[in-house]
């Protein structure tokens, strides 16, 4: 059988770099499904579709052509053959993505993608449903968390030197987006293992990934 690692956790609990990690250590594949809603995100945006407007969203949601590259050494994502990598980073499409990702038809689509992805092999999968939803059966489930202060730190950071209070406020608008939905993909899966990351270097995390991968 194939190695599925799920790595959930909220923003900033430091998923990215940790699963890239892993996936270079174990040579693995790598897909960041934060991405593809951002994606979505971002050609919703391109296209005038009214990110307010559950309907209108989810009528368009089957059109754009998602494509994410997998090499954790240099993740890409591409829309219509547009590398998006850049502009899905960017505050409005942060704004947005909650709403986008709440819609059914969206998450229908997108987790669809996501299996086929991880069906072709060995893979690092980083999300919030990955362990409960994506793939259940995933043989290894990790759930990192780490303190709020310490996920705005890493997040303003990330976002070269943006406002701590600020990020911090908009990480708990997130959060409370993402997790007020009737199924709550911040739910963390009952046999996935926590990893509170609040005061552990990005090695240690991943050396502590890698601890409980092996057994
Ligand atoms: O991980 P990242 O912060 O890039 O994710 C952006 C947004 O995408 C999250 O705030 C959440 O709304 C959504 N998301 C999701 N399910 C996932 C991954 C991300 O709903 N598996």
């Amino acid at each position: 059988m194939t190695l599925v690692i799920a790595m959930d956790g909220p923003s900033g609990s430091g998923k990215s770099s940790v699963s890239k990690g892993v996936a270079r250590a174990l040579g693995l594949r790598y897909l960041d499904t934060g991405a593809m809603y951002r994606a979505m995100t971002w050609w919703m945006l391109h296209e005038g579709v009214p990110v307010d407007d559950p309907a209108a969203i989810a009528a368009r949601a089957g059109e754009p052509d998602l494509n994410s590259g997998t090499d954790p050494a240099a993740p890409t994502i591409t829309v219509d053959g547009v590398d998006v990598s850049g502009p899905i980073r960017g505050q409005e499409v942060t704004g947005a993505v909650s709403a986008v990702a709440a819609v059914p038809a969206v998450r229908e689509r997108l987790v669809a993608l996501q299996r086929e992805i991880i069906g072709a092999g060995g893979i690092v999968v980083e999300g919030r449903d990955i362990g409960t939803v994506v793939a259940p059966a995933a043989q290894v489930k990790i759930y990192l968390t780490a303190s709020a202060e310490a996920r705005a730190q890493r997040r303003s950071a990330e976002l070269s030197g943006a406002s701590i209070t600020a990020t911090q406020a908009d990480l708990a608008r997130r959060d409370r987006l993402d997790s007020t939905r009737k199924v709550d993909p911040l739910a963390q899966a009952a046999d996935a293992i926590e990893l509170d990351t609040t005061s552990l270097g990005l090695d240690e995390v991943i050396e502590e990934v890698l601890r409980i991968a092996r057994k």
